[in-house]
């Protein structure tokens, strides 16, 4: 049961234990479901982590996540499976007629198929970021991805991907900060076409499209997995006195500011994906 003052007593169901001390209660209405969420306050030690084991990550459209030691976290089936239902459903809104009812049905489709996406993604991300903080590494580099999002036009399944890689980031960087780790932000360019070996970048017609799943360097000779070369670009981004960052101070203070505007510009990215299909 939870009593709420000068409004009365309803039973509830309880998801998990209230720790710490409740500071604020909100209810939130979803879906005709009601929800009545606690925010607590709760003394916790951070651990000291020296950071001995960096490991750079890639996400990708086909591989969810690779690792710079050669491990990676495959797209789960569901993924696939709800982009093509979300795609499949807005092709049929957009063919019906504006303020007809069956418009309307269509357009309450797509939000739920949305939501059950968000749910189902958000899972999945727990999950696989808990497995994450536990597994040895001391630290997380991750691309500037939502600069990305700025410049790029996106096509549905697209910013679907765009707000897991979001949502995917938010987590890891919440579960790695209270273990006392860090998600250590660094600049996304050239991190799939730039050999991690040499730093050779390929250009123009020599450039990797996205269907070429190996990188093959024609300067050093590397044949390795596009995403796990991609993802030793970006552990060598932050990783200070790699030849390929051009001197060490410049490339900290670019970093640094860079990953400022990433983070206003996430909680905006965040907002817009669940906006846009909720109204
Ligand atoms: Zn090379």
């Amino acid at each position: 049961m939870l009593r709420i003052s000068r409004i009365g007593r309803m039973r509830i169901e309880l998801h998990r234990q209230i720790r710490g001390t409740v500071k604020t209660l909100t209810i939130k209405k979803e879906a005709n479901q009601y929800y009545a969420i606690f925010t607590t306050v709760q003394e916790s030690e951070i651990p000291k982590v020296e950071n001995t084991k960096p490991v750079g990550i890639d996400v990708g459209l086909t591989t969810f996540a690779a690792f710079s030691d050669g491990t990676s976290i495959k797209k789960p089936k569901f993924a696939r499976k709800n982009e093509k239902k979300l795609h499949r459903w807005e092709r049929i809104k957009a063919r019906r007629q504006k303020g007809s009812r069956n418009r309307e049905k269509a357009k309450l489709k797509v939000q739920e198929i949305w939501r059950n996406t968000t749910n189902q993604n958000k899972d999945f991300i727990e999950k696989e970021t808990a497995k994450l903080v536990n597994s040895g590494y001391t630290s997380f580099v991750m691309e500037d991805l939502e600069i990305r999002n700025m410049v790029k036009n996106r096509k549905y399944a697209r910013s679907i991907q765009e707000a897991t890689w979001g949502m995917f980031r938010q987590i890891l960087s919440c579960k790695a900060e209270s273990a006392g780790m860090k998600v250590i932000p660094v600049p996304y360019q050239y991190t799939t076409q730039a050999c991690s070996r040499c730093d050779n970048i390929r250009k123009g017609d020599d450039k990797l499209t996205p269907k070429d799943r190996i990188y093959n360097c024609n300067v050093c000779g590397l044949v390795m997995d596009r995403d796990e070369n991609a993802s030793i670009n970006i552990l060598n981004r932050a990783t200070a006195g790699h030849a390929g960052s051009n001197a060490s101070g410049d490339a900290t203070s670019t970093i640094q500011q860079v990953s400022q505007v990433v983070s206003l510009k996430q909680e905006h990215t965040l907002l817009n994906a669940g906006e846009a299909h909720t109204l």
